[in-house]
Order: C-alpha cells, then sequence, then structure tokens
C-alpha cells in the first residue's frame, strides 16, 4: 500500500482521512465505523461495498 495514495484517498460518506488496517488489508473510517476493502491493491471506496465496524474496533 503506497502511503502517498494514503494521504490522497478520503471516505467518500463523509470525506475524512482513512486508515489503514494492513492486517485485514482494510481501509478505515474512524468516523462512520466502515472498512473499505482493498482489491488487487486498489481501494474499493464504495459504501455498499465497505464492512460495518463495531464500535470497538478499529482504533
Ligand atoms: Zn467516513
Amino acid at each position: 500500500m503506497d502511503h502517498r495514495l494514503l494521504e490522497i484517498i478520503a471516505c467518500p460518506v463523509c470525506h475524512g482521512k482513512l486508515s489503514y488496517n494492513k492486517d485485514n488489508l482494510e481501509l478505515i473510517c474512524k468516523i462512520d465505523h466502515l472498512a473499505y476493502p482493498i482489491r488487487d491493491g486498489i481501494p474499493v471506496l464504495l459504501q455498499n461495498e465497505a464492512r460495518e465496524l463495531p464500535m470497538d474496533e478499529g482504533k
């Protein structure tokens, strides 16, 4: 995952910054508690593709 990419991508819901979870290969929005998948190295920034996180995950 390219960290420069992380600086330009934003959550499609709240337009906030995403954090990279390298264990799950997901991009986490802590505000919406959503995890966006990364497929073949490409972040899938679609709300309907995102996984909802429990409130205590993704910190
Ligand atoms: Zn968000």
